[in-house]
């Protein structure tokens, strides 16, 4: 539960959130979806393939606000409706339970679930999620569809939006404008339907992203677009040869803080000010994570997913800056760290997720440094190698480096991890 005590306060939510992308998906979700702009009102009718034949007990949460639950499906054994349990920080935690039991015929088994009702009566607390005239913006975090209770499943969704107005949209796969709304379809499994819809959208093509700018002028949507075209084809030409990312959908809001990531859609905070240096950082890191993921994101292992997708992010950096941008930037990690004092990123037989700082801040350092060590021809051949291989634990990864080098690369690198001094 702490993905959810930790994310209901979180202001950069989902940036954590780690999809197992490599595998194909668990769900299929295939549905419609009311939206009353003006109330905030939604219907929603869901048909929810499930594609794992050995899952027959499955717990999905669903926004309490959101009643009129009504299931129904032929192997369907039993169902049940219940609170959600006690979050810390909140109340009442702000989602129902349903738990089904299925049966293991009639395959595939197809549970239909139809709900209504306002679904944030109060606004949240980051404003990201909400439902208003003009703008529609939905992801999990507001559990505005029934996700399965280890937010850790892929879906592919086939969503048909229902609402009254001109809308145009963007999620991780595409949107179709149709007569009465838009119609969203994500055939890349991921672990959210995330989507916003708006009725002033600026739109930027590009070669390999669009942008979609929700403000009214375009301060800084230059150097963004620069950013984007630096992360698409340098993370494709080093990583997408065998899987290339999908067209990257960028989208600008109107907030100074919340932005989140769902690998190829990035939504932004107002981005006026940003630098270019860390507006690339920040992109590549997010584009990244198409690769960088799998990694157990609630224990120490996720680590493994954002030190490299921050590394990813810093090599960019020097690719399109220059050495002396990629020099400050690892000062200004140091600098972030100094006088801190963090814990090792990983020593054999921990479990806990390290802090920020040790996962944005540390562990880059560290691939830095190892990178030095081994050379950058053959640190890039080991993040190529590690980036296509499928376990994703510390283990693994310093099996891989021994391949890759030697047994005395591994054991330096594994101390390193395993330190708790402060770096030089
Ligand atoms: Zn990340």
């Amino acid at each position: 539960m702490c993905w959810i005590k930790k994310h209901l306060s979180n202001i950069l939510l989902l940036s954590f959130l780690p999809i197992t992308a490599l595998a194909g998906a668990d769900y299929n979700y295939h549905g419609t979806l009311n939206i009353i702009p003006g109330t905030g009102h939604i219907r929603a009718n869901w048909q929810i393939t499930v594609l794992d034949d050995t899952e027959n007990n499955i717990t999905f949460f669903l926004r309490n606000t959101l009643g009129e639950v009504e299931v129904e499906g032929a192997s369907i054994k039993r169902f049940d409706i219940s609170q959600g349990e006690e979050v810390e920080g909140l109340e009442t935690a702000p989602f129902r339970k349903l738990q089904f039991e299925l049966a293991e015929q009639p395959s595939p088994r197809v549970i239909h679930i139809s709900y209504a009702g306002v679904l944030l009566p109060e606004p949240m607390h980051n404003l990201i999620n909400a439902i208003e005239p003009g703008r529609i913006e939905l992801n999990v975090d507001s559990f505005w569809f029934p996700i399965d209770a280890r937010f850790n499943k892929l879906l592919t969704a086939d969503l048909t939006v229902i609402v009254d107005g001109e809308w145009q949209g963007v999620t991780t796969g595409e949107v179709e404008i149709i007569e009465d709304g838009v119609h969203i379809l994500n055939t890349d499994p991921r672990q959210d339907i995330a989507m916003t819809l708006s009725q002033s959208f600026r739109i930027s093509e590009a070669d390999g992203f669009t942008v979609y700018d929700q403000r009214d002028n375009s301060k800084g949507l230059q150097k963004l677009m620069e950013a984007a075209r630096v992360c698409k084809q340098y993370l494709d030409r080093q990583f997408g040869t065998v899987k290339p990312l999908p067209r990257g959908k960028l989208l600008i809001t109107k907030r100074s803080s919340s932005g989140y990531a769902r690998q190829n859609y990035v939504v932004f905070t107002d981005i006026s000010s940003a630098e270019t240096g860390p507006l690339t950082r920040f992109v590549c890191h997010e584009f990244a994570h198409y690769w960088s993921i799998g990694a157990d994101f609630t224990t120490v292992e996720n680590w493994l997913n954002e030190a490299f997708a921050e590394y990813i992010g810093v090599m960019a950096v020097r690719e399109h800056l220059g050495e002396e941008a990629y020099l400050q930037m690892l000062q200004s990690f140091r600098d972030n760290i100094t006088a801190k004092d963090l814990p090792p990123v990983w020593v054999s037989g921990d479990t806990k997720r390290g802090p920020y700082l040790v996962q944005y801040r540390k562990a880059p350092l560290l691939l830095a440094e190892l990178e030095t060590r081994i050379g950058r021809d053959r640190f890039m051949q080991y993040t190529q190698a590690w980036l296509l291989q499928p376990v994703r634990t510390t283990p693994a990864l310093l099996e891989l480096l021994e391949q890759i080098t030697d047994k005395d690369e591994r054991d330096w690198f594994e101390q390193a991890l395993g330190s708790s001094e402060t770096l030089q």
